[in-house]
């Protein structure tokens, strides 16, 4: 008998996937002053409007977010309810992805921001004993060579069964990947595991240096698609790609949803694993993104359990 593989997300951001309703909540408790008063404006102000023209309208929409998360309790509790979020569309396992650094604005140190977001998941999997959830701490890029090696040494302190590897996001266009393999250097020395977010706003030649640094997961990796060669490389080593379809069309843009290469990139043997990114931002869900690639791109059953296999493949948490 085939069993059915389970559903899993590897790429998802903690502060892009935040419930409108919980942010509006926390500023009333907490008292944190923002432009927007009403559940309406603060949804508008996170998520990207309908025709998205840009990485940086992108962009803007972390700027609510990041203001509540700085304090451990706000971190909790988001973290709590983005892996309840999961359980509710029946996913079994999931990675969420944050940078300690940009919750230390009023205190907290990078290994207290963890350990908040810790706290968090593990209540929720107390709670919601289907779902198994573990933390990437990711690496900036732009920002200084102390902070991102603070990230790595509190990763390597917290290691272990809900903290399980490291990623560095960012604006890949404008600081390149291969400055940043003092990281993955570290990295491998701690035996961290680790993906690098590549192959995104950047060309082929970000994948490369993500490659050269020995990396065995590819966060977007979309842009390889420039590069036959490349491709070649990706599917002989195996290596995979944490697609996110919806957030990759709003931030190329892509005119039409139906442009992606997700479809070529599956047919030509890379492996592949279907991922949200930002839910809230990109107003979507694994189920969105799973009616997308039936409905745009003619995708089977049989073909969603390769993707649902490659993601058990690829976890970091056996
Ligand atoms: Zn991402």
């Amino acid at each position: 008998m085939n069993l059915k593989q389970a559903k899993s997300e590897l790429h998802l951001h903690l502060d892009g996937s935040i419930r409108p309703s919980s942010l509006l909540e926390i500023c009333k408790e907490k008292n944190i002053s923002i432009p927007a008063t009403s559940l309406q404006e603060v949804t508008r102000l996170m998520e990207v409007p309908e025709n998205c023209d840009s990485l940086n309208t992108y962009l803007k929409r972390f700027d609510l977010p990041l203001m509540i998360l700085q304090d451990g309790e706000s971190i909790e509790r988001v973290t709590y309810e983005l892996a309840e979020d999961l359980t509710k569309e029946g996913i079994e396992y999931g990675e969420i992805r944050f940078a300690p650094f940009y919750s230390t604005k009023n205190g907290l140190t990078q290994e207290m921001v963890t350990k908040a977001a810790i706290n968090g998941a593990k209540k929720a999997m107390k709670n919601h004993p289907n779902i198994r959830i573990g933390l990437i701490l990711c690496c900036m890029r732009g920002l200084d060579e102390d902070i991102n090696l603070e990230t790595v040494k509190v990763c390597s302190n917290l290691l272990g069964d809900v903290v399980c590897a490291i990623d560095l996001a960012g604006a890949e266009a404008l600081y390149p990947t291969s400055d940043y393999k003092y990281i993955f250097d570290k990295a491998k020395d701690a035996h961290i595991p680790f993906t690098i977010h590549a192959g995104e706003a950047a060309g082929p030649e970000s994948i490369y240096s993500a490659l050269e640094f020995g990396t065995k997961r590819i966060g977007h990796g979309v842009r390889c698609i420039e590069d036959s060669n490349l491709m070649k490389q990706l599917k002989e080593r195996e290596i995979i790609l944490e697609v996110c379809p919806t957030s990759n069309c709003q931030t190329f843009p892509l005119k039409k949803a139906s442009l992606h290469p997700i479809r070529k990139l599956f047919d030509s043997g890379i492996k592949i694993t279907l991922n949200t990114d930002n839910r809230t931002v990109s107003h979507t869900s694994l189920n969105k993104e799973i009616e997308l690639l039936k409905n745009e791109f003619g995708f089977t059953e049989s073909e969603f359990d390769t993707i649902w296999k490659n993601a058990q493949e690829a976890r970091f948490l056996k």
